[in-house]
């Protein structure tokens, strides 16, 4: 039997996968406690939240899965979850 070894077989894969299908919840950023932290940009698995400007953050819809944890993170409650229109 031949063995294979697993690996990728090609970098930056995960922009071929839109997660955003995935999403039942939808984050909504409040824009009005941010304290400016970037804790959502961090904790975000998709590494889909971005900065706009100061105290403004924001996500990309093709990449967020709804998991919802930019919201639990955010230490001022500026992020909400709404539950997805489909
Ligand atoms: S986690 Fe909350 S307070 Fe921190 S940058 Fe994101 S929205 Fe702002
Ligand atoms: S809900 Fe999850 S995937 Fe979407 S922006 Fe927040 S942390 Fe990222």
């Amino acid at each position: 039997m031949k063995v294979i070894l697993g690996g990728l077989a090609q970098p930056a894969t995960s922009l071929a996968n839109n997660t955003g299908t995935w999403r039942n919840f939808r984050p909504v950023y409040l824009q009005k406690a941010c304290i400016d932290c970037k804790m959502c940009t961090i904790v975000c698995p998709e590494g889909c939240v971005y900065r706009v400007s100061e105290k403004k953050f924001t996500f990309n819809a093709n990449y967020c899965k709804g998991c919802g944890m930019c919201a639990e993170e955010c230490p001022v409650d500026d992020i909400e979850m709404i539950m997805e229109e489909k």
